[in-house]
């Protein structure tokens, strides 16, 4: 079965609070889990940057539903590519919320990505920002997939 990977950032348009994260995500898991997409959603001061892995189409069809959401506008993808094995493969969607303990170096390559987008064609900065996903990964909660 095909498989993609596709990472985009986007800006916040309201507040973001711990509790209203926790709900994107929790829906995010709740529809994800029946089409098979995994995958992880940091924030932080007012940036989201999100990782989605599944089939190709269901990807693209859930990037077509997310892009419209009045919560965050902006959206950039910043790396897309098929890939042979999930990286968030327990995750229906890990949520971390980076932003009371922001490390700097999300936040500076998040606003490098975002406002370069000669930067953000290059294939380095899809493959810096997975790289950094990964780093997150033991801090996410609990595992949502089976
Ligand atoms: P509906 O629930 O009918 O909502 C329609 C619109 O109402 C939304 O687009 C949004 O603009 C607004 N809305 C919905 N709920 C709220 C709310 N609680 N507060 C304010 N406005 C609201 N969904 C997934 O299925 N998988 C994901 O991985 C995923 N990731 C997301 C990541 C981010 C950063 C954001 C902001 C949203 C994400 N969502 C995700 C949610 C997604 O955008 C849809 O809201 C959700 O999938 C429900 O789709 P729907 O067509 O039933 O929309």
């Amino acid at each position: 079965m095909a498989l993609s990977a596709l990472v985009y950032i986007s800006q916040a348009t309201c507040p973001i609070d711990r509790a209203m994260l926790q709900e994107i995500g929790h829906v995010a898991a709740l529809r994800n889990a029946s089409r098979r997409i995994t995958g992880v959603l940091l924030y932080s001061n007012t940036y989201f940057i999100q990782a989605l892995e599944g089939d190709p189409h269901k990807l693209m069809l859930l990037f077509d539903r997310i892009r419209r959401d009045k919560r965050h506008r902006d959206l950039q993808i910043i790396h897309a590519e098929e890939i042979e094995r999930r990286l968030f493969a327990s995750w229906h969607m890990g949520v971390l919320d980076l932003s009371h303990d922001p490390p700097l170096d999300l936040m500076q390559l998040i606003r490098r990505l975002a406002s370069s987008p000669a930067l953000a064609a290059e294939e380095d900065a899809g493959r810096q920002a997975i790289e950094l996903l990964k780093t997150f990964r033991h801090l996410l909660p609990g595992r949502s997939a089976a």
